[in-house]
């Protein structure tokens, strides 16, 4: 538990009350978090991280733009974290890359035992030779990607160096990551490697992503992207008619798993997206795939239709075997490859983090709601840890277009809002005396 500008006396009450209260920390622990969090602003060192911003905007902007122009599709971040990991040792922190290439950048707190991750992931979903080229009119800056996540990348070093100008020590240790594999098939890659590396240590995690202040993702959107592989002997579709079909068996499964029911509430969906298949038309195939997108938010319903799939191709092989007239030349074989899977979670609405973000939006005079959606907080919800995702500040639209666009006008809304949600969950160390 963090208290500002803590006095030993002020301790000792504290353990004392604490002792003799009946154990329901559940309500106790937030509402301590809380008051803490909204102290935080009469502290003079957050007073100067907060101010720091404003009169900085246009250093912000332009690191937004020069990032936003190295290419950074997932798979290849390397380019971008370098240029990531050369912004955060400017601000003293101790930085390193770890083997996924996340750019992680350490700023130890009084307390080492517990960590707190500040996140904005370097991957885009534009394809390398997407022309990334920032172009800028009054307010208005325009490239693929420049929101999503320039804006995370940007906040997340300005807030890096607002807490170095102010010469803040947290007391859990902060750890800024600038973190690779979070779109698409990136499958949140970077984000798990680094719950492998701190989640003995790690009490929340703060994602960066985007711009809009007005929601707040505290819910884990849980999806399964799965293929189908068929295969069978393959031949003539004259003299070998009869043999069993990869074709035939995976249209079979395919209806059968269409007529599977998903319940409304919990929203649960699927959908064949893409299929594939054979040689020639006049060629028994020897081979079928299927890809199926498969999202719920309820783990328990996506795994109920994980398995209504495998139930629905078991069956629909079944079906094409005893169809089969000629089962000399071989049987049809099957698997199911995983392609993607995020898991789901949901934070407590008695979280330490949310009470934090509360206490920031406050203070800022924002309203946020909260929302269900698929980002790098969906592993640590998976795990338990305390998460949400939430945007830096300032307008932006068209992610994952190439008209997207951001304007940062009143972004130092957002920063602020970012730091103080921050440092309301890792607590400030009292300054040392000199
Ligand atoms: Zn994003």
């Amino acid at each position: 538990m963090n208290w500002p500008q803590d006095s030993p006396l002020k301790w000792i009450l504290v353990s004392v009350i604490l002792l003799n209260m009946p154990l329901r920390p559940i309500q106790v622990f937030p509402a301590a978090r809380a008051a803490a969090s909204s102290q935080l602003p009469s502290n003079p060192q957050v007073r100067t991280a907060l101010d720091w911003f404003a009169p900085h905007r246009s250093w912000i902007d332009d690191e937004q733009a020069r990032l936003t122009e190295i290419p950074a599709p997932s798979f290849q971040e390397a380019e971008r974290a370098a240029a990531v990991k050369v912004l955060l040792s400017a601000v003293g922190l101790e930085v390193s890359t770890d083997k996924a290439g996340n750019v992680i950048g350490t700023l130890r707190g009084s307390s080492e035992k517990e960590v707190v991750i500040i996140s904005a992931h370097l991957d885009t979903v534009f394809p390398a030779g997407t022309e990334v080229k920032v172009h800028r009119e009054k307010k208005r800056m325009s490239a693929p990607g420049i929101s999503d996540n320039g804006t995370g990348l940007a906040a997340l070093v300005a807030v890096a160096r607002a807490i170095h100008e102010a010469r803040i020590q947290p007391q859990r240790t902060i750890v800024f990551a600038a973190n690779v594999g979070e779109e698409g098939e990136g499958n949140l890659r970077g984000m798990r490697a680094l719950m492998d590396a701190y989640r003995d240590r790690l009490k929340a995690v703060l994602v960066l992503d985007g711009s809009s202040i007005d929601h707040v993702t505290t819910k884990a959107l849980a999806s399964r992207r799965v293929e189908v592989v068929i295969t069978g002997p393959g031949g003539h579709s004259w003299s070998d008619f009869g043999i069993p079909n990869p074709i035939n068996a995976l249209v079979r499964s395919a209806v059968r798993f269409i007529n599977t029911r998903v319940p409304t509430t919990p929203r649960t969906t699927f959908n064949l997206g893409q299929i594939e298949g054979g040689t020639s038309v006049n060629s028994v195939p020897h081979e079928a795939r299927l890809k199926v997108d498969l999202r719920s938010e309820s783990e328990d319903e996506l795994i109920r239709l994980e398995s209504a799939l495998r139930e629905s191709v078991g069956a629909g092989i079944r079906d094409e075997m005893e169809a089969s007239r000629d089962r000399s030349k071989g049987k049809l074989e099957w698997k199911l490859d995983l392609l993607g899977s995020r898991p789901g979670g949901e934070l407590s609405p008695n979280s330490p983090l949310l009470a934090a973000l509360r206490a920031a939006d406050e203070f800022v005079g924002n309203q946020s709601r909260q929302e269900r959606a698929s980002t790098d907080a969906n592993i640590p919800l998976s795990l338990g840890i305390d998460a949400i995702s939430i945007g830096a500040g300032g307008n932006g639209g068209g992610a994952h277009s190439l008209q997207e666009w951001y304007e940062p006008e009143g972004r130092e809304t957002g920063l602020q809002r970012v730091l103080l949600t921050l440092l309301g969950t890792t607590g400030v160390a009292a300054e040392k005396t000199r």
